[in-house]
């Protein structure tokens, strides 16, 4: 449920990773302001770096600015929180929304330790996903804040951190997003395509597949000199460029109002239905074949997993799903996954009397 803006969507949470000075959080307050696309002003007052060093916020000497920020522009603003001091100095000046970061969420005890401080508040706390990806873990500190009382709740879909060949600063999983929104489907949720991205030139894109997926606002890291922030300056953008991305998004319906276009979406999702049906069958059929093979190995004494037959199967595979324009990395977690499933339910045949 949105809470923060009435229902309209999307919710649009805007301002610099870090509060760094008076001028630069309130001049990036006003210009914000100007766009008329926020509705809540952001601003990280303590920063977890993930290696010590780096710019670990300015402390608690920020919060009066984002006071003052409120007072010229009227937004409610929102300030990341890690543990109950923070919380409890966050209460004191007035902050509107806290949220609760990446490397917070990962740990039970800070998310349980911030749940109590605000216990018979019911302040309005937003939960970004944990950086590996972990559906229980996020569900789980959003349980905590609920079992805390809190109802003016949402989650943060900020990406999930990867070794390897990286396009984005975080991958985004978006399927673990998904499955959050069918776990919790009246939780507002809202995208964070900058620490998604960790890079300008994508965030557009990321944005907008935010909102073909239904999700309920973005969180967009936007500063006056981007190049020159204390933090993050890959992915920040001026508050003009941040005005563009969001006039640029195309906000689509969930449900069509014209009745004929209702009808060709209900047309095309029988369609899917169908095909999922066919799936599931062939999928059915294949782990009958595999536990024929697992009897037929146990009887002559052979070893479940013979690597030169997986690899000529993940190579088939790949090589027919490029044909079909499907990309590797999609068809070679499909066949991993359906090997997996497959060995194991050999597994059960060659262990069973
Ligand atoms: C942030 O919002 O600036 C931040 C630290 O994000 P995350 O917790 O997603 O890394
Ligand atoms: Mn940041």
């Amino acid at each position: 449920m949105n809470w923060i803006n009435n229902g309209k969507k999307p919710v649009l949470i805007a301002g610099p990773c870090s509060a760094e000075t008076e001028e630069q959080v309130i001049q990036t307050a006003n210009r914000l302001f100007r766009t008329g696309k926020v509705d809540v002003l952001r601003a990280g007052i303590w920063k977890p770096r993930t290696r010590p060093g780096a710019f670990e916020g300015i402390g608690t000497k920020g919060l009066p600015w984002l006071q003052k920020a409120k007072e010229l522009t009227g937004l409610p603003v929102a300030v990341e929180v890690a543990k109950a001091s923070h919380v409890e100095l966050c209460l004191e000046f007035g902050i509107d929304i806290l949220w609760i970061g990446a490397r917070t969420t990962v740990n039970p005890f800070a998310v349980q330790e911030i749940a109590d401080a605000l216990k018979g508040t019911d302040k309005p706390v937003l939960l970004k996903n944990p950086i590996n990806p972990d559906l229980d873990l996020w569900l789980g500190g959003m349980e905590r804040l609920q079992n805390a009382g809190l109802t003016k709740l949402g989650a943060i879909h900020r990406g999930f951190s990867f070794a390897g060949e990286k396009i984005y600063r975080n991958r985004p999983q978006w399927q673990i997003a998904i499955d959050f929104k069918t776990e919790m489907p009246n939780m507002m949720m809202i995208n964070d395509p900058s620490h998604i991205c960790g890079r300008r030139d994508l965030l557009q894109k990321v944005a907008q597949k935010a909102m073909d997926l239904n999700f309920d606002g973005l969180i967009i890291e936007s500063h006056i000199n981007p190049d020159a922030a204390w933090s993050d300056a890959a992915q920040q953008i001026t508050p003009e460029v941040y005005g563009q991305l969001i006039a640029d998004l195309i906000i689509r319906d969930i449900d069509p109002k014209d009745l004929k276009e209702r009808t060709k979406l209900d047309i095309l999702r029988k369609e899917i239905d169908i095909l999922d049906d066919e799936i599931m069958n062939v999928l059915a059929s294949r782990m009958k074949v595999a536990r024929d093979i697992g009897k037929y190995k146990k009887e002559n004494n052979m070893t479940i997993l013979q690597t030169d037959r997986w690899q000529e199967i993940l190579h088939k595979f790949v090589e027919r799903g490029l044909q079909n324009g499907l990309t590797e990395e999609f068809i070679t977690r499909v066949i991993k996954s359906i090997h997996d499933e497959s060995i194991g339910q050999q597994e059960k045949v060659m262990t069973s009397e």
